[in-house]
């Protein structure tokens, strides 16, 4: 079958129509040729869909805690996404699949969709594409869109970085973590939750926030993040919790953090310029001549990466 004209391809988004929704993600994620003539258009769309990122070390219960989010937005009336991410494994299949099945109590329902997100090897492009999926949620009528991702190294803040708002999602057992980011994980996020709080450790993780938390306040001057003791298994404290984060998205809070467009524009600028760059000149070594004389050379050892790099970059 023909792949069916944009104009047709986001009229049938508009409509919420997931399989459209599904295929268009995929053409994000894939870099494919027109991806930016269909985003420029759909850029007003974002406003509509408010979007919180969560992240937290793997077992630390972001699916199991998604899942009662999930539910308390499709009560409050919402159409919710769920955008799942794993940049840190290069086999995402496993946790991708493990998440699927956790929430499966919604896979009936036409007002949630949840979809992963490849790695696709790349770093650099993943948040990116992960909020250009967003996006397209937000297109498709989706107004709450949930962004889950594995780990709490700079990576992972960063996808979620673009969020609304961000859930830094800890358990008993990440005190080392907290030590070795200190500074960049509270910069990350704008509401911490301790989830496992019927283990022990919890309270002391806890104290050992609020403490780092009031001290980058008073720092700083900025505002004191709030911290949650939580099992979101048996749910207790969850309420709260709930209550918070779906007050701040309701509210329309944006994230101090959250990147200008100014600055979205230089990254879009700094990714798509390196990467015609390394396109053109790709393909004029494999034209063969001067090119392929260096690169002869590189592998000779007559010249190296960086002497290599910048005489690509004099003559392109
Ligand atoms: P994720 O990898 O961060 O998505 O974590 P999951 O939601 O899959 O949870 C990992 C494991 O921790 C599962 O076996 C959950 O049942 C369990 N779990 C989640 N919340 C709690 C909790 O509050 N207390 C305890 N003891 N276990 C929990």
């Amino acid at each position: 079958m023909p792949f069916p004209p944009p104009e047709t391809l986001i009229e049938r988004l508009h409509q919420g129509d997931l399989r459209v929704l599904s295929r268009l993600i995929t053409r994000v994620e894939n870099g494919a040729e027109g991806t930016f003539a269909m985003l420029g258009e759909l850029w007003s769309s974002r406003e509509r869909g408010r979007v919180l990122g969560v992240t937290g070390p793997p077992g630390a219960g972001k699916s199991t805690l998604v899942d009662r989010l999930i539910s308390a937005m499709r009560s409050a009336g919402h159409r919710v996404a769920v955008l799942a991410v794993d940049p840190s494994s290069p086999f995402s299949g496993g946790a991708i699949l493990g998440d699927r099945i956790r929430m499966q109590s919604h896979a009936a329902d036409s007002g949630v969709f949840i979809r992963s997100l490849g790695t696709r090897g790349h770093h650099g492009g993943l948040s990116r594409t992960t909020h250009e999926a967003a996006i397209l949620c937000a297109a498709a009528g989706f107004d709450r869109i949930l962004i889950e991702t594995v780990g709490v190294g700079q990576t992972e803040l960063e996808v979620v970085g673009m969020a609304d708002q961000v859930l830094v999602l800890l358990v008993p057992e990440s005190g080392d973590v907290i030590q070795t980011m200190k500074a960049g994980l509270l910069e990350g996020g704008d509401v911490f939750a301790v989830n496992k709080c019927d283990r022990p450790g919890a309270d002391s993780l806890i104290g050992g926030l609020v403490a780092m938390i009031e001290e980058g306040a008073n720092l700083h001057g900025s505002e004191r993040s709030p911290v949650f003791g939580v099992s979101a298994l048996a749910g207790d404290g969850m309420d709260d919790l709930l209550k918070q984060l779906c007050g701040r998205l309701d509210a329309g809070r944006i994230s101090p953090r959250q990147l200008p467009a100014v600055d979205w524009a230089a990254r879009l600028l700094g990714e798509e310029v390196g990467r015609r760059a390394a396109r053109d000149l790709v393909q004029r070594m494999a034209e063969g001549g001067d090119l392929t004389d260096r690169a002869e050379e590189l592998r000779r050892g007559t010249t190296n990466p960086y002497r290599f790099v910048r005489a690509l970059l004099d003559e392109s």
